[in-house]
């Protein structure tokens, strides 16, 4: 019976009792945790880099339609605005290009010109 007391610990995480054959030293110093608890910090820090890749998406999912025009001879198509845009006409390839923005796109396509001067 003492045998079996000594050879069981309390965990630092979640204070249960646990036997010293599943003990984990803890990654962030909290010292000796249950097998659980060290499999929940481990996970703990995947899941949140997995939210953080998520978010992304979402934010940037209503994507605007940019028309363009051309000048030179006249074509005329559109695009989403989430490419940098282009910089020659695809039918007669002058850069004759005309942007028409919805009004709150302007500022993006700012963003996307200075992309093109690095
Ligand atoms: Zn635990
Ligand atoms: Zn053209």
């Amino acid at each position: 019976m003492l045998k079996a007391m000594a050879a069981e610990l309390n965990c630092n995480a979640c204070r249960n009792r646990v036997g010293l054959a599943s003990m984990r030293y803890s990654k962030d110093g909290k010292g000796l945790i249950c097998e659980s608890c060290y499999n929940k910090q481990n996970s703990g820090v995947s899941i949140k880099i997995k939210q953080q890749e998520f978010s992304r998406p979402i934010d940037t999912s209503p994507k605007k339609k940019v028309e363009f025009y051309c000048r030179n001879c006249s074509f005329k198509w559109s695009r989403a605005l989430d490419f940098r845009g282009p910089k020659l006409c695809p039918s007669c390839g002058r850069d004759t290009i005309m942007y028409n923005l919805p009004n709150d796109a302007d500022e993006l396509l700012r963003e996307l010109d200075r992309m093109d001067d690095v």
